[in-house]
Formats: C-alpha cells, sequence, structure tokens
C-alpha cells in the first residue's frame, strides 16, 4: 500500500479532496470515519493507505466531481426551463405581478408593458449566457435579433427548448467542456486542461493519470526523490504547475529559485495526484459573481481534518451568510468541547481504576 500522510496545506485539501472523490469507499459512522474497504484505503491517524487498484475508475469520478462542483450545466438547464415557463406563462394577468417582480423588481409596468418587455428581457439574458457558454452557442446557430422576438416570442421559446434539448442529448460533451473550463481556472494548463486540447479531454486525463497509475509504465527520474513525500521515486519530467498552483503562489521563477534553477518540480505519481484533486476538497461558494474557495485546514488527523470541512460544507451550502465563520467555528468549539469532556472522563474512570 502506498502512504499518503498529511502535509502542507494545499496537500492536506489534496487528501480531502480525493477523499471526497473516492467517497464510496468510507462512511462516517456515529462520528468515526471508516474504510469501507480496507484492501483498497485504509485510513491511519496522520495518512491514509491506498492500493493502486483504487486507481480504476478513477477518471470518472474524477470528471463526476469537477462537474458537479462546477454546477453550470444543471443551473442552465434550471435557468433555460424557468424562463420558458415565465414566458408560457405570460399570457395569463394572474401571473404578472409575480413575473414583474422576478424581472423587473420595483419598476412599475402595466400588463400590456410586461408583455412586451419580458420578451426582450429574458433574449438579452440568455445571449449573455451564450457569450460565456461558446459550446453551446456554436451548437445553436444563429441567435434570433431582438426585432424578430418583439415581433414573435414564439421564436424565443423555440430557441431556447432547442437550447435544452442539445444540452441534454449532448450531455457528454458539455460534461467534457465544462470540466475542462472549471478546472484550467483552478490548475493552469496542466494534462487535458492544456489550450491545445479541445476534444477527447477525458481520454487524456484518463492516459495521463488513471491508465499511468494502474500500470507499471510510470518512467521515474534517476536521480530525484519526491519533494513532498520524500520517499517514493519522482515521476520523471513532472512539471511544476501539476496542482501545485495558482492557491500556492508558485509561478516558474520561483520554482527555479526554490529547486536547484530546475523548471520541474520532483513529485512522484501518487503526490502529484493528490495535488491534482485539491480542488474536491475545497468548498467553492458564489458571492458577487465571484467563486471563493474554503478550506480548514487541520493536521492533528485525517479523520479530523475531513470532518471539519464537511462541517465547513454543510454550513456554507445551508447559507453563505457573511457570519458563515462564526457559525463554523462555534460548532468546532462545541465538537471540540463535548470531545474534551469524553476525554476527561475516560481519563476519570482511568484513575479511578
Ligand atoms: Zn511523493
Amino acid at each position: 500500500m502506498e502512504r499518503i500522510y498529511l502535509g502542507d496545506w494545499l496537500y492536506n485539501a489534496g487528501i480531502v479532496g480525493f477523499l471526497k472523490i473516492n467517497s464510496h469507499l468510507w462512511k462516517i459512522g456515529n462520528g468515526k470515519l471508516e474504510s469501507t474497504d480496507e484492501g483498497l484505503l485504509k485510513i491511519g491517524d496522520n495518512y491514509i493507505g491506498i492500493d493502486r487498484k483504487i486507481f480504476e475508475g478513477f477518471s470518472k469520478r474524477f470528471f463526476d466531481y469537477a462537474f458537479k462542483q462546477y454546477g453550470r450545466y444543471e443551473n442552465l438547464l434550471k435557468l433555460f426551463d424557468e424562463y420558458l415557463n415565465d414566458l408560457n406563462s405570460l399570457d395569463k394577468e394572474e401571473n404578472a405581478e409575480k413575473l414583474r417582480k422576478r424581472y423587473f423588481r420595483n419598476e412599475e409596468l402595466s400588463f400590456k408593458d410586461l408583455k412586451k418587455s419580458l420578451p426582450i428581457e429574458i433574449h438579452g439574458r440568455f445571449k449573455k449566457i451564450l457569450d460565456g457558454f461558446i459550446l453551446l452557442k456554436k451548437k445553436l446557430g444563429k441567435v434570433p435579433s431582438k426585432n424578430e422576438i418583439k415581433k414573435d416570442k414564439d421564436l424565443l421559446v423555440k430557441y431556447l427548448e432547442k437550447s435544452i434539448k442539445i444540452m441534454k442529448t449532448e450531455k457528454n460533451n458539455f460534461w467534457e467542456s465544462d470540466v475542462q473550463i472549471y478546472l484550467r481556472r483552478i490548475y493552469g494548463q496542466k494534462s487535458f486542461l492544456n489550450k491545445s486540447v479541445n476534444k477527447n479531454r477525458f481520454e487524456k486525463f484518463y492516459k495521463d493519470f488513471e491508465g499511468l497509475l494502474l500500470s507499471s509504465s510510470i518512467k521515474y527520474d534517476r536521480v530525484f526523490k519526491c519533494i513532498n513525500c520524500v520517499e517514493r521515486k519522482a515521476k520523471k519530467d513532472t512539471i511544476f504547475d501539476t496542482g501545485i498552483s495558482k492557491f500556492y503562489g508558485l509561478n516558474p521563477d520561483s520554482v527555479n529559485f526554490m529547486w536547484n534553477f530546475k523548471s520541474k518540480l520532483p513529485l512522484c505519481d501518487i503526490c502529484e495526484i493528490i495535488y491534482f484533486s485539491y480542488f474536491a476538497g475545497l468548498t467553492p461558494v458564489r458571492k458577487n459573481e465571484k467563486t471563493h474557495f474554503y478550506f480548514v485546514n487541520s493536521d492533528s488527523s485525517v479523520e479530523e481534518l475531513l470532518k471539519e470541512n464537511l462541517l465547513l460544507e454543510s454550513i456554507l451550502k445551508r447559507d453563505a451568510k457573511e457570519n458563515f465563520l462564526l457559525e463554523f467555528f462555534t460548532e468546532l468549539i462545541l465538537i471540540a468541547e463535548t470531545k474534551k469532556g469524553r476525554i476527561y472522563s475516560s481519563k476519570c474512570s482511568s484513575h479511578r481504576a
């Protein structure tokens, strides 16, 4: 088994991410983290142990996780559906107030004006979305103009229906493309994220990671050991941006400075994939049109680390209020206090014994 020990915060985020991507292999029962398949995953105090067979099907799980975390596809399907419903319910006056508030907030609009303005408003919003959603835009072809929509709102209805149909029938294409778009923002240009790769992204990732990790054909560096675990041999030609990325504040210059003036950073294949999984360890939150990532580091144990991040995630999912950290730390202190209480009482009983 390969052992993966807790390390710096980014690596720890990688461990949490790796566990989340492989969530079928553990459970938390009675507050305790347990492996459900000790042959593939062992959970130690300050490390996890993995058998390389854990990488079977890893690429699919990795992509699925990133796709879900990005969430754009599902959100847009939902939104387009809402647009359709709203356009279709526009003919009934009883819906006017609800629709006016949804799209025009405080603007005063008569029912007649609303019937004119709403299709144009939705058309504008939809076009803006398409500008940032190139794959769908390409597949859709020409968008009806504002004037055409003014004359006939059904054109927009048909167009939205077409979008939904394309997204559903070609989901696999959107899946590959969205994962690339999302992770490129986080990791830069590694592997399938490279700008030159615009098809077969999944296959590329599979070949670069899962395929290699499962086979024994990895080429190792003849001299260097991994600078992270200092145990396994470094993979040949591992490039610095493999996942030790923007978040880490590394750029080629500082790597040169740090590592013998070479632009390669010696990492082993296992540490590399752990670093490459750190996105899944972070909790993204959309605030003011921007995505913020949260992670709470802890190096006491793998169990604590995972549980604390699951707690943070559940609080942020509930409601990403300004004071969520206060809530998080309050809950964390409560948990710590309960635990101390338990340790204290067990100490007392051992004294008595
Ligand atoms: Zn290593």
